[in-house]
């Protein structure tokens, strides 16, 4: 993440404690929250980008595992046309869209968006998250709705062992 680690140091630390937290624990870490405080540009909120999920990318195709590229298709249609241009993506769907195909490259772009971090299932009433869940050789992006407990994505692995939130 490259938030602000000098005028954020204790927020870092925190982070830093969340990650691991995150990654050792088998889920269930709760109630830890970082407030970045960045407060920089608009973007559509999470929840225009849920109204946005389809289940589906304007490109028309399926491919072997869609949970990146139909929510980065959701993304990009609420306005967040950044991800079609964005360099660090590495690889993108054949459908002629040009969405993200990989989890790993939303995580990392969730990273650099958040204002918030969650790690473990977000309180009910903390409102919409983009999540990304990890196990062993898996990985999957969802938009979790706090308030509802629905989610817009292909699944919601609740079980998996790594359980990370993002806001913004
Ligand atoms: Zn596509």
């Amino acid at each position: 993440m490259k938030i602000g680690f000098d005028r954020y140091g204790a927020g870092v630390f925190l982070l830093i404690a969340a990650l691991l937290n995150g990654c050792a624990t088998g889920g269930g870490a709760q109630g830890l929250q970082v407030d970045f405080g960045r407060g920089q540009q608009r973007n559509a909120p999470l929840a225009v980008v849920a109204r946005q999920y389809t289940g589906t990318c304007v490109g028309g195709q399926r491919e072997s595992n869609n949970c990146a590229h139909f929510l980065s298709d959701a993304f990009i249609r609420a306005g967040y046309t950044e991800l079609l241009k964005r360099r660090e993506v590495v690889e993108r769907c054949r459908c002629g869209a040009n969405r993200v195909v990989r989890a790993q490259d939303m995580l990392k772009w969730f990273q650099e968006k958040a204002e918030r971090f969650q790690a473990g299932t977000p309180k009910k009433g903390t409102g919409m998250w983009a999540a990304y869940q990890e196990k062993p050789n898996k990985r999957h992006v969802l938009i979790y709705d706090a308030d509802t407990g629905k989610y817009y994505g292909t699944d919601n692995c609740v079980n998996w062992p790594v359980q990370w939130y993002y806001q913004w």
